[in-house]
């Protein structure tokens, strides 16, 4: 028997935004712009989504005012 210590390929953790080795210092990515994009990704997902569609929308100055 041989024993396969050579050949065992490593599981190099990579930048889920590019794929290129990811950076110690920038972890899980690669570099600091990489980080940004994945930062810009969450503000837009968090734009992109609608807020509470505006109904009834009844403030402020209104002519409700009982006074007795
Ligand atoms: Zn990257």
């Amino acid at each position: 028997m041989s024993d396969n210590s050579q050949g065992e390929p490593k599981r190099t953790p990579r930048c889920p935004i590019c794929g290129l080795p990811r950076a110690h210092r920038y972890r899980p990515f690669c570099s600091a712009r990489c980080r940004d994009v994945d930062l810009a990704r969450w503000f837009n997902e968090a734009y992109a989504v609608p807020a509470a569609p505006s109904g009834d929308e009844d403030e402020g100055e209104g002519e409700g005012e009982e006074k007795g």
